[in-house]
Order: C-alpha cells, then sequence, then structure tokens
C-alpha cells in the first residue's frame, strides 16, 4: 500500500521562492574585487537573480543548458547561482586553479553556453577562448571596463543586470533534473563531470544543515570556494535557514580572514586545514584571538592533531571535521562534539576528533577487502571505502557505464577504517598508502604527526621503492630554519610507532598542490623514485 502524501518535488526553485518570502531579510556580506566590502539581503539578492534568469532567456539559454562561472566567493556569484538554477539551466561552477587544457576540456565537454567571469579570471578565458567549440557569450561580473585582452562575445554584467527585467516566475523543475554540474580533477585522465540534481541538492542541504546544527542566528563564513562542490552546499544550506552569509571574496590571507570574522561576528567557519593554518599563524604571530566562533568546520584533506588543540586551547573552539567528495555533493561524515566526546579528557578527545566521523543519515558507508568482501567495524581492518546515498553520485556526466556497482555502491578510492560504534578514519588515499614490507602505513597519519613539530610548517609523506621492503616512507617538510632530522625524529618516535619512521626527511622549499590544494603525491613519487634506491 502507498501513502497518501502529496509528491511535492523539492527543488531549487522552491527554495528560492522559500527563501524570498520567509528569509528575505538575512544578510549577505562580501568582499569585492577591490577589496571593499558590499552588503545586500537576501531578499535584494534573489530580485537580482530574477533578472539573472532573464538575462540568460535573452541570450537563448533553456532548460537543461549548461552555463559556468568562474569566480570567487562574493555576492554576484550568489545572484547567479540561483537566477541560473532558478530558471532551470545548470549551474556549471569551474575551478580557475585547473591547467588550460582542462579548462578547456571542461567547458567544451559541458557545452556551456555563457560563462560568468570573475575579472581576475578574464585572463585565463583570453587564454583558452579560441579552443571553444561552443562560442560561449562571456559575462565580466561587474561593471563595464576597457579591456585589452580581445575576449570575443564579452559582456558587462552590471550593465545588463541594470537593463533587464525580473523574471516572473521561477521554473517548475522536475526533482531529478539536472541542477548543478562539478568537474572532478583525478590525477590522471580528463575530468570527469559530477551531475547534481534538484533533488540531491535540496536533500543533502538538508541534511548539512540539520546535521551541521547552525545556531537561527548563525553567520556562517564559507573560506571553501563556491567553485569547489558549491562551497560544500553552503548557499543553498544558508539560504534554506536564512542565516546570515559572509563571502571572503578574493583575500583569503590570515589577516584578512581575520578582519571579516571579527568585523562581521562570523560564528562558523568552514574551510581547508591550509586556510586555518594561515589564519592560526596570522593569530599567533599579531597576538589575538577569536571570539564567537561555534565552530569550525573543516574538510578536503585531515585536519591535523596539533590544529584541533589550536582551534580549542587558543580560541576555545571546537573543530568539527568532516569528510566527503565532490562525487557526494559532497558530505559524507561529520565528527560533531557528542556529549560522549566531551565528556573525554582533553587528550583523548582531540585524539578522538582527528577522525572524520559519522555518516549523515542518507548517506551509507562499509570497507572492503580486494576482494570486494565486507570488513568488520573493529577499528583495525582497513579496506577500501565504498559508499551509497541520494546525493551520492550514479554515473559521470556524459559517461556510457555507470561510476558505481551493481548493487550502487561508489568506490571513493579512500582507504578507511570504521571503529565498532561506526566512527570512520580516513587513513588515507588507496593510492598514497605505503605498503612496507607487506603492512600499511597512512601517510596522512604520518603527515599530522609531523606538522605538529614547532619546526615544520608544511608536511608531506610519500612511499618510494626500497631494496627490502618494497616501499617506505620520506618525509618532505616546508620548516622554518635549518633542517634538524634528530629532533622530528625523536618527536615523531613518540607519536608513531617505530617502523613508521620515515627513511629520510628532506626540507623542500614548496610542495606541488592541485586545483582543489591537495599534494600532488603522484609527481613527488616519480621525482624521489630513485632516493631510497641509492642510499
Ligand atoms: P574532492 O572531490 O576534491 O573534494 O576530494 C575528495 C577527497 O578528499 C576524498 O576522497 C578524500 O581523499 C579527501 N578528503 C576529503 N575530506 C577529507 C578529510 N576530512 N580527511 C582526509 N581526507 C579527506
Amino acid at each position: 500500500m502507498k501513502g497518501n502524501m502529496l509528491n511535492w518535488d523539492v527543488t531549487v526553485p522552491k527554495l528560492i521562492d522559500h527563501a524570498e518570502k520567509y528569509s528575505f531579510d538575512a544578510e549577505i556580506v562580501s568582499r569585492e574585487l577591490d577589496n571593499s566590502i558590499s552588503k545586500i539581503t537576501v531578499g535584494d539578492c534573489l530580485s537580482r537573480s530574477r533578472r539573472v534568469a532573464t538575462m540568460l532567456l535573452n541570450f537563448g539559454v533553456h532548460q537543461g543548458d549548461r552555463v559556468g562561472t568562474i569566480a570567487w566567493n562574493n555576492s554576484r556569484h550568489f545572484e547567479v547561482y540561483f537566477g541560473v538554477t532558478g530558471m532551470g539551466a545548470v549551474l556549471h561552477t569551474i575551478n580557475p586553479r585547473l591547467f588550460p587544457e582542462q579548462l578547456i576540456y571542461i567547458l567544451n565537454h559541458a557545452e556551456d553556453k555563457v560563462v560568468f567571469v570573475d575579472e581576475t579570471f578574464l585572463p585565463l578565458i583570453a587564454a583558452v577562448q579560441e579552443h571553444l567549440q561552443n562560442s560561449p557569450h562571456i559575462i565580466l561580473m561587474g561593471p563595464k571596463k576597457n579591456t585589452e585582452l580581445g575576449i570575443n562575445n564579452l559582456h558587462f554584467y552590471d550593465e545588463l543586470l541594470a537593463s533587464t527585467q525580473p523574471i516572473e516566475n521561477w521554473t517548475d523543475v522536475d526533482e531529478l533534473d539536472a541542477a548543478a554540474l562539478c568537474y572532478t580533477s583525478g590525477t590522471t585522465g580528463n575530468p570527469k563531470g559530477v551531475l547534481y540534481s534538484h533533488r540531491s541538492t535540496m536533500l543533502h542541504s538538508w541534511a548539512a544543515g540539520n546535521a551541521l546544527r547552525f545556531d537561527t542566528n548563525s553567520s556562517v563564513l564559507p573560506v571553501v570556494p563556491m567553485f569547489h562542490v558549491n562551497a560544500w552546499g553552503t548557499p543553498y544550506t544558508t539560504l534554506m535557514n536564512g542565516h546570515k552569509l559572509i563571502l571572503p571574496g578574493q583575500a583569503l590571507d590570515g589577516a584578512s580572514l581575520y578582519e571579516l570574522i571579527s568585523n562581521e561576528n562570523a560564528s562558523v567557519l568552514m574551510g581547508v586545514p591550509t586556510v586555518w593554518l594561515g589564519l592560526l599563524n596570522y593569530l599567533k604571530e599579531n597576538n589575538l584571538t577569536l571570539q564567537g566562533i561555534e565552530k569550525v568546520m573543516v574538510g578536503g584533506s585531515a585536519a591535523p592533531l596539533a590544529m584541533i588543540k589550536e582551534f580549542n586551547q587558543k580560541h576555545n573552539t571546537f573543530l568539527v571535521h568532516g569528510w566527503g567528495m565532490t562525487e557526494m555533493s559532497p558530505l559524507g561524515t561529520l565528527n560533531l562534539p557528542s556529549k560522549k566526546m566531551m565528556q573525554l579528557p582533553d587528550e583523548e578527545r582531540y585524539a578522538l576528533q582527528t577522525k572524520q566521523g559519522y555518516p549523515l543519515f542518507g548517506v551509507e558507508l562499509k570497507i572492503v577487502d580486494d576482494d570486494n568482501n565486507q570488513l568488520p567495524r573493529d577499528g583495525k581492518a582497513q579496506g577500501a571505502l565504498k559508499v551509497r546515498g541520494p546525493w551520492i553520485i550514479e554515473s559521470y556526466f556524459k559517461a556510457e557505464s555507470p561510476a558505481v556497482d551493481d548493487e550502487g555502491w561508489f568506490d571513493t578510492g579512500d582507504v578507511a577504517t570504521i571503529f565498532p560504534d561506526g566512527c570512520m578514519q580516513i587513513m588515507d588515499r588507496a593510492k598514497d598508502v605505503i605498503k612496507s614490507g607487506g603492512e600499511w602505513i597512512s601517510s596522512i597519519d604520518l603527515e599530522n604527526a609531523a606538522v605538529g613539530h614547532p619546526d615544520i610548517e608544511e608536511a608531506c609523506v610519500v612511499g618510494v621503492p626500497h631494496p627490502k621492503w618494497d616501499e617506505r616512507p620520506i618525509l618532505l617538510v616546508i620548516c622554518k630554519g635549518d633542517l634538524d632530522k634528530t629532533s622530528i625524529n625523536e618527536y615523531l618516535s613518540e607519536k608513531v610507532a617505530k617502523w613508521w619512521l620515515p627513511d629520510d626527511i628532506i626540507k623542500v622549499d614548496n610542495l606541488p598542490h592541485g586545483a582543489t590544494g591537495k599534494l600532488l603525491k603522484v609527481e613527488l613519487r616519480e621525482k624521489y623514485k630513485h632516493h631510497l634506491m641509492e642510499n
């Protein structure tokens, strides 16, 4: 027997409609490209989105067409998010840190009809435009400018917006229609498109908003870019709940972030560990402390123990560790401050906080061995982490075969352990785990231990071929002052098993990062592949 309740599609246009009625006076604060701070209400911002929708119709964009953005976290970008999706087109956020060949590939693969671009990124368009098969309209997100870049089909956002009427009604879309598209760049092959539906986007926002337990008065500052998995869904989540949204623009250094956090009373911060490292260093150097922060949400890479401690001890702030990926919209697990956790002695709690936490309802998790047999939740077995759920991928955009197995499980490419209470810990990327004499060493754990050393600013551990043990770890560090291997080794031997200690420690000036800020270990493995064979 079926239930009798209304089959009401959950869609972004309905969310906009709701926010226009009930969250219209929520504030959106935004750092503009000239470093000025602008403030606008959700109501005014969404009425500008209505003009964006008409603008797109005038450019011949139809429901289901893709519309690109290459922009920072700012209020125009927010307007475009909802103008595009509200009129039924697909919002394709593009990561400006991709290589030009990757940009060309994804712009052609997505077949964007229009691309909205912040002025910072116009040179990127100039460099690739002649290779774009679709000749998209390029809309510079700002006032009219004289540019010498020779870009074709160039239009100016502010001018167009002023001369366009708002659309009367948002489009009535099916909840299974596509809403947004993000490409994920692996280390090999072309980037792959993850095409979110209205339903997956809305279910994810409901779940994330609920799980993160923002206070009614929370003001949320996503440093995670709106071009990377929709800033972890934050524009949707805050709109759903009427929270103040603080958008940091292009200024992601410690000083600029601190200014915004304190002037705008931010209470929830969201970003990758590298950003918080910059902020914490700035605060330390200037003898400052954060006030009134409810939580700092960290994901994208593992949050080091030292960071968890510093936020708590110096800034009285709880770091919520989250894990997910583009293919998961992105939120999979969160490690929230449960009553049980908060009753633990500090050091035990900090150690627990380094784990990636518990799945939200809507995310199923399991770990499996090489033969796809499910492994126990005993806190010891390590295996390939697989997931499934209503905001998790089924197949990549335009792919011929599914990305999941017959039962819908998606292999995340991560290696994890699950504890008896269900807490999940990422041990490594499957390709980064170090196999030493048949035993596994987690490069993430070693890095996390290393960054706690006072001289180390950033650490990267890679496995390289070894004549006796197949593979052994070497530690590459960016450090303050001279390298003191003995001191680092002594420090590490208190934190990890003796056989985990790196076979060598090398000081480097910089470490290579990919488009989403993750360490590019493939390059380093290649560079150092003979290092231990020669020694
Ligand atoms: P992306 O799709 O670019 O967001 O990258 C997703 C990948 O980032 C995951 O598969 C993990 O390998 C890694 N990742 C994300 N969050 C965490 C975390 N909290 N700890 C460790 N790795 C993480």
